[in-house]
């Protein structure tokens, strides 16, 4: 039987793959980022085992947004009692989060994935790409219960200015990264793709994503709009993996790359972070115009600059405010440590799921 020319091609392919077994993985050869003497299919042996840990932990928090029942947030959200204040922090809400959502995920798999050439770290950037669109199906989802009008809510970074300004800023990060001929070859371009980082892991998720959930979570903590507020308090605990999964991965790249985290990259850092809280701070203004629920701008500008410290602090930059956090039972909300316990009202339990039935498969 003779080959035709495909098959051929497969054969040298596969000749290549076995010519490689010669060489076992050496777990001391894996790198974060630049790996080209390591297939990046290889996960095991795992050498990054936070990469690992985030990613169980992140299957364990599995939840889906209609498992929510969103029927005191309909009645609410028809017959009040609801200020037209109170309705705007919503909906600004929900217009900030709908669309910074899929901002994240495009930038997982356009951005961050390719360049990122370690498996456990793409095993975990899978799981998160997969955990952000959960979360843009959550704002559809409360979209469609509350009937609120989708071309509002989805169109907001386009109308308002400060989210335009947010995602605007978010935007420009990506911009480099995806353009296809960018490498992480030289220290310049390290420092590019640890910016991407920093914007969307320790800004976008770290620090944007807090204030809309201390806004929300405040009416949670009233016992109004409990649905939302749920929804939001799973948002949270994902984005709280996130935010841990990106400083151990800024972490190590740095710790792998010593020469390119100089005094003037780390004041440039410092400087986008500043320029980040400054952001945020106009934006608690437009939703927060004359303060609800117990909430101002003034309180948020001290809850932004609080969280800001701590997220410095975490990737080796100096605190900047001294701020004290206005908002303890944020930290009580967030900081519990089993992920696992989070949450009495679980209605699925994905980690004790059911047997499959393959019947009519
Ligand atoms: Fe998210
Ligand atoms: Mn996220």
């Amino acid at each position: 039987m003779t080959m035709d020319v495909g098959d051929r091609r497969i054969e040298a392919a596969a000749v290549d793959l076995l010519k490689g077994a010669q060489s076992r993985i050496n777990v001391d050869e894996k790198r974060l980022i630049n790996c080209h003497t390591v297939d990046v299919n290889q996960l095991m042996p795992i050498k990054y085992k936070w990469a690992w840990e985030h990613y169980l932990n992140g299957c364990a928090n599995h939840w889906m947004p209609n498992e929510v029942p969103m029927h005191q947030d309909i009645q609410i959200w028809r017959n009040g009692p609801l200020t037209d204040d109170e309705r705007l922090v919503i909906m600004r809400n929900l217009g900030f989060f709908s669309t910074a959502e899929s901002l994240v995920g495009n930038n997982l798999v356009l951005a961050v994935f390719k360049h990122v050439t370690n498996a456990e770290c793409r095993q975990y950037l899978l799981r998160q790409a997969f955990e952000e669109a959960i979360h843009t199906h959550t704002f559809l989802y409360i979209v469609e219960s509350l009937d609120l009008d989708e071309r509002e809510v989805f169109n907001m970074y386009r109308e308002i200015p400060a989210i335009a300004r947010k995602d605007a800023f978010e935007m420009e990060l990506t911009a480099d990264i995806v353009n296809p001929d960018f490498r992480t070859d030289t220290p310049e371009n390290v420092q590019k793709f640890l910016e991407n980082l920093v914007g969307f892991y320790v800004i976008m998720e770290g620090i944007f994503f807090y204030t809309g959930f201390a806004m929300i979570l405040s009416f949670h903590r009233q016992n109004r709009m409990t649905g939302i507020g749920q929804q939001f308090q799973f948002i949270l605990r994902d984005e709280t993996i996130h935010l841990n999964f990106g400083i151990d991965l800024i972490n190590g790249i740095k710790l792998e790359n010593p020469e390119v985290w100089t005094p003037e990259f780390q004041q440039y850092l410092v400087d986008l972070i500043r320029e980040a809280v400054e952001l945020e701070v106009a934006y608690a203004r437009d939703c927060l115009p004359r303060g609800v629920l117990g909430l101002n701008t003034e309180l948020f500008r001290q809850y932004v600059q609080y969280i800001a410290d701590r997220r410095l602090e975490r990737i080796g930059l100096p605190a900047q405010y001294g701020s004290r956090n206005p908002f303890p039972w944020m930290s009580e909300t967030m900081d519990l440590g089993k992920e696992k316990n989070f949450f009495e009202t679980r209605i699925v339990d994905y980690q004790n799921s059911g047997t499959l039935d393959w019947n009519g498969v």
